[in-house]
């Protein structure tokens, strides 16, 4: 289907951007990589009078080391954060879920910002988002504020960010030296996780000094396994503790029923992925 008739402008700056935001209000949308909105926009599931496209803006590209963390461009493609060697040595859970992230048509064009704006539960970014307590900085025609994962992700489709802002970088605090395992459970390859585990640790003398688990696709959110992650830390990294605790996988969780699998299905199989998730992590870390 072809999109409803749209104006388009391409900003060279978030200052111009944020311009055209407020000129337009709820008649805009954004573009970043387009792999979500033009789908969106060729079912005609919107109608946006506007688009403003983030493809100009060079500040919006890239991916620097700002000491306790790094810090990704909302415009950084896919393809780009999974082959940064910054990314990998200090935040390797997010290495491993863009690896798995789609095909590489689409890591080529979609962005890692567009993919966490765009807040689809079943998104492969969310978990590790969740699990690495990465900060989200957002400019506004006030200035630029920073929310916290917990408080960026707040419904399907919503984020903390308003229609007059634009999501501008994510902050990841380092895990250096963590290990990590993203586990994706798909029926055929490419697809949206049916449910997907990140999870990332630290160990030291075989025990799990850290963990931080993130979950898709549980929930109408992206979730943080913390009663699993409690019963770990401080705890022997052997597979009889992260199976014991992996059964905690879905407290609090409450996930979608549908032709991939139902609630019920989902409540079981995560456990199972846990458990794969937290012990690859662990191995990775040198258990
Ligand atoms: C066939 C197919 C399979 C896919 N499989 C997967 C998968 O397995 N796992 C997965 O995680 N994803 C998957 N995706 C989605 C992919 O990750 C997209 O890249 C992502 O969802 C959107 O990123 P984008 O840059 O293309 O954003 P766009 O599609 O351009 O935008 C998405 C939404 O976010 C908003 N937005 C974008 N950037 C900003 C910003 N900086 N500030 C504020 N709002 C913004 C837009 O207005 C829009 O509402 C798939 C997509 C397709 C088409």
């Amino acid at each position: 289907m072809i999109p409803a008739p749209f104006d388009y402008v391409a900003p060279t700056s978030v200052e111009e951007a944020l311009a055209a935001l407020k000129q337009h209000g709820d008649d805009a949308k954004i573009l970043a990589g387009g792999q979500s909105l033009l789908p969106v926009l060729r079912m005609r599931l919107n109608a946006p009078e506007m688009i403003i496209d983030l493809g100009r803006i060079d500040a919006l590209r890239g991916i620097r080391d700002e000491g306790d963390a790094i810090v990704i461009g909302a415009m950084t493609p896919h393809s780009v954060v999974g082959a940064d060697p910054l990314v990998r040595e200090h935040a390797l859970l997010v290495s491993r879920a863009v690896a798995e992230l789609a095909d590489a048509q689409i890591r080529h064009r979609g962005t890692f910002g567009g993919a966490l704006a765009h807040a689809d539960p079943a998104g492969d970014l969310g978990g590790p988002a969740r699990a690495l307590d990465a900060q989200f900085v957002i400019a506004g025609p006030s200035g630029t504020r920073t929310v916290s994962a917990d408080e960026f992700f707040v419904d399907l489709f919503e984020t903390a960010i308003s229609e007059d802002e634009l999501l501008t970088e994510v902050r990841i605090p380092k895990h250096t030296g963590w290990g990590a395992h993203h586990e994706k459970l798909v029926r055929v390859a490419h697809q949206w996780p049916i449910c997907a585990v990140a999870a990332t640790a630290r160990v030291e003398n075989g025990t799990i000094a850290d963990v931080a688990i993130g979950l898709a696709n549980m929930g109408s959110t992206p979730l943080r396994a913390r009663g699993v992650e409690e019963e770990l830390r401080g705890r022997p990294a052997t597979e009889e503790v992260v199976r014991a605790a992996s059964a905690r996988a879905a407290e609090g969780a409450n996930p979608p029923s549908d032709l991939n699998g139902s609630a019920e299905y989902r409540n079981h199989v995560v456990t199972v992925m846990c458990r794969r998730a937290v012990l690859a992590a662990v191995q990775g870390a040198g258990a």
